[in-house]
């Protein structure tokens, strides 16, 4: 073995001979792998640099080592040492990166989210850093294939495959890939190849996937007293330097965006540059643009991006040349070296939790972020988080408000359709009830646009037989199928599972089916026939799956091509439509259903922020909800935009109940093929964690609960059984003692997984 050389030094003769010589002379690289078995505190491993890759090997690299009976693995180098304990150690085999893929500072920082989420660190470093990052070459998109026009005659030998392949091209509005070309063709791309080779087929790679975005060059408005006083403190705060976490309350039109670009401006100009997390949604060439045109090169980070893109914008940030970088969730490990500050807009978003490992939270890492480079941190929201909300009425937080709209508009009033009352026409279920529909042709013939809010995507949630009352279930998942009549198809909205709809009990083989409740697609019938001639169009995830598409659906509302836009959630989500003149919602109550004790948070949040669509720029804009449970200080508190109130209402609730933020919370999920394995091992867990209690509670006498095991809510998806073990504490420390305990247990066989999920936002 070499470096195995004994270091007989002068020094130790000196002071007699070492107790134990060091047995290693050399070089050490600690390597973090995309491996779970470090969650078991086995933390990175140890190998030996050999001595020809000595002086290319830096901290942040990805190398190639073995790795148990595994020839090779890529790992990350997380440190490099010379002192280490006498064993026996493995070598490296080969350096991947030329120059590390990170930098000490974010090291750190996934460092921390390996320890605080418990995973290991090689999982985080490998889910978080784009390995594109790397790659030098310039990016380049997709290749295509084109005819060569040049060389064109209808007499050349060619075979018939050939033939075809040619007439596909000549007909294409535009180049074609070879998946596309292969499909239109239905041939294989052996001919394709000799075409090529003949220069009748030109083959050539795109220069880059995306349209550029214009800058818009605007000059900043007049701020508005609020953004003044906001904008004001912030500048103070950023002058002072530090860690500075700011939740910045603005309600629904108060101008927040203004006040985030002003900060980074001065970000900006002290040579600094500055991060902005956004969810996905709002992500639109407007605000790319708004943000390019004040603050210069900006990089957008979002996940649409192909490798290439995303390694150059990943560059452009490390570089420096791009002064701030907008994206989603995964945006916040944006490689800047020079941060001043961290902007999170819609912090109480939910997409900023990560849902499978590492199970982060975008929100909660930027604190982090901030607080190792002692910079400002602004958290904004209408309707914050309780976590942050807590966080800044204990003085964690500094809070800033805005409480008032722009150009003195007002905030659109809300009237609240209880649906207990609306009466019930015989025949086929009605979303709108005839105040709804009323108001909505009101807002049409005054020239206004029209957004409804549905939660449930597909035509109907659930299909059931009259006779015997069966319900159509996933063949995989413990949930009802969706119909979806555009394709005529039953999907399972938790699993890829979907197959032709067919009007036929499968228990009792009856041949008329109901459909029960009301989806999207639904709705928008029932709209076309209600509103002959209106241009309405619907916006899920149903609709949005090509990338791009949400931004067509948006454009077109936004330029007043759409009349009433039909949707999900993902239309009350941070979008300015200057001429909607009535947001309508269908069933405020929806979310209450759910067994979560955030449903109620999230049924106001959702609300509010659908509310703040209307009337943002004229003062007409008005709001309807309908609802059976009018009375819910959910609803009542949304439809005054009464945040205040239902902050204090919500966590005088989750005090008496322990609920975050006054306690925190982890979730442990045991899932496996055969039930009554898993059953048993969450059963094991469960005990573990009892017993793990019984001897942290000697010297740590904080509040810890555990409840279940149980099974979760969803009790199978995709054919795995679920159960769930809850836990509570007042004491972080406490309760991460007892998870990483936990974390040690193997499950007994490979068919079960244990997933652990600190400050879990979801828990069905
Ligand atoms: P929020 O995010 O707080 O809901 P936005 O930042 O989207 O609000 O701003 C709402 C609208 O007000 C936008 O169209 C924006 O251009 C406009 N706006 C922002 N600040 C001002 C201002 N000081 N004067 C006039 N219009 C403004
Ligand atoms: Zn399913």
């Amino acid at each position: 073995m070499s470096g195995s050389v004994p270091n007989m030094g002068v020094q130790g003769n000196l002071f007699g001979p070492d107790p134990k010589p060091p047995k290693h002379d050399g070089l050490f690289a600690d390597v973090a792998f995309d491996r779970s078995f470090e969650r078991t505190l086995t933390g990175p491993l140890t190998y030996i640099v050999p001595n020809d890759l000595r002086d290319q090997v830096r901290v942040g690299q990805r190398v190639s080592a073995p790795l148990g009976r595994t020839k090779e693995e890529v790992g990350f180098i997380v440190g490099l040492r010379t002192e280490i304990e006498d064993r026996e150690y493995r070598k490296i085999i080969r350096i991947i990166d030329a120059e590390p893929l990170i930098d000490d500072h974010l090291l750190r920082l996934t460092e921390w989210m390996a320890e605080y989420y418990l995973c290991s660190w090689g999982q985080v470093l490998s889910s978080v850093i784009p390995t594109c990052a790397a790659n030098e070459s310039n990016p380049r998109g997709k290749w295509v294939y084109e005819p060569n026009v040049d060389l064109y005659s209808e007499n050349q030998k060619l075979t018939s495959a050939q033939i075809k392949i040619r007439e596909v091209l000549r007909q294409a509005t535009e180049p074609l890939t070879l998946k596309e070309l292969l499909a239109r063709a239905s041939i294989g791309s052996s001919p394709v190849d000799s075409l090529v080779k003949r220069g009748l087929v030109i083959k050539r790679q795109e220069a880059k996937t995306g349209t550029p975005i214009e800058p818009l060059d605007s000059q900043p408005p007049l701020l508005t007293e609020d953004q003044q006083a906001v904008f004001a403190q912030i500048r103070i705060l950023l002058n002072q330097g530090g860690f500075k976490p700011i939740l910045l309350r603005g309600v629904t039109g108060s101008g927040k965006t203004e006040v985030y670009l002003q900060a980074i401006q001065e970000v900006l100009t002290k040579g600094l540059q500055a991060l902005v997390l956004v969810p996905e949604i709002s992500l639109t060439p407007q605000t790319v643009a708004r943000f390019q045109g004040r603050c210069g090169e900006t990089a957008v980070l979002h996940s649409n991006l192909s490798p290439a893109e995303r390694g150059r914008y990943w560059r452009r940030v490390a570089s420096g040349e791009a002064g701030v970088a907008v994206g989603a969730r995964s945006a916040i490990f944006a490689p800047a070296r020079k941060l001043g500050l961290i902007i999170v807009d819609e912090e109480h978003e939910g997409s900023f939790k990560q849902e499978n490992t590492p199970r982060y939270h975008a929100r909660d890492v930027a604190v982090m972020r901030a607080r190792m480079l002692k910079i400002p941190v602004i958290l904004g929201s209408a309707t914050p988080s309780l976590e942050s909300w807590h966080n800044a009425q204990k003085g964690h937080y500094q809070l800033l408000e805005m409480p008032r709209r722009v150009l003195n508009l007002p905030m659109p009033k809300v009237d609240l359709i209880d649906l207990r009352y609306q009466p019930r026409p015989k025949g086929e279920p009605r979303a709108l009830s005839e105040p709804l529909a009323h108001g909505i042709h009101e807002a049409l013939k005054a020239k206004g646009q029209v957004l409804l809010l549905l939660n449930r995507r597909g035509w109907a949630p659930q299909v059931l037989c009259p006779k015997c009352g069966t319900v159509v279930h996933c063949n995989f998942c413990d949930v009802p199928m969706t119909y979806h009549r555009g394709e005529n198809k039953l999907r399972c909205h938790h699993c890829a599972f979907n197959q032709n709809y067919e009007i036929k009990c499968n228990k009792c083989a009856t041949d008329t089916m109901l459909f029960r409740g009301i989806g999207t697609e639904r709705l928008v019938e029932e709209l076309t026939a209600k509103f002959p001639g209106r241009v309405i169009r619907r916006m899920d995830s149903d609709t949005v799956r090509k990338p791009g598409s949400h931004q067509l659906i948006q454009d077109a509302f936004r330029q007043g091509l759409i009349d009433i836009l039909v949707g999900t959630q993902m239309i009350a989500k941070g979008l300015d439509f200057p001429n909607v003149q009535l947001v309508g919602v269908i069933h405020a109550d929806i979310g209450l259903q759910q067994p979560d004790f955030r449903a109620a948070e999230r049924t106001f949040q959702l609300l509010a922020q659908v509310a703040g669509r209307a009337g943002r720029k004229e003062k007409n804009g008005r709001v309807l909800v309908q609802t059976y449970q009018p009375e819910h200080p959910s609803i009542i508190l949304a439809s005054k935009h009464d945040f205040l109130g239902f902050a204090k209402y919500e966590l005088e609730h989750r005090k008496l109940l322990g609920y975050p933020p006054f306690q925190r919370m982890a979730r442990i999920v045991v899932r496996g093929l055969v039930d009554q394995e898993a059953v048993d091992f969450a059963d094991q867990i469960g005990r573990m964690a009892r017993n793990a209690h019984v001897q942290e509670s000697q010297n740590d006498k904080s509040a810890f609960r555990v409840l279940g095991p149980a099974p979760a809510p969803v009790a199978r998806i995709e054919n795995h059984y679920r159960y769930h073990i809850q836990f509570q504490s007042d004491s972080p420390a406490l309760l991460h003692r007892i998870l990483r305990r936990l974390g040690m247990v193997n499950p007994p066989t490979a068919r079960l997984e244990m997933i652990i999920d600190v400050d879990p936002q979801t828990i069905l």
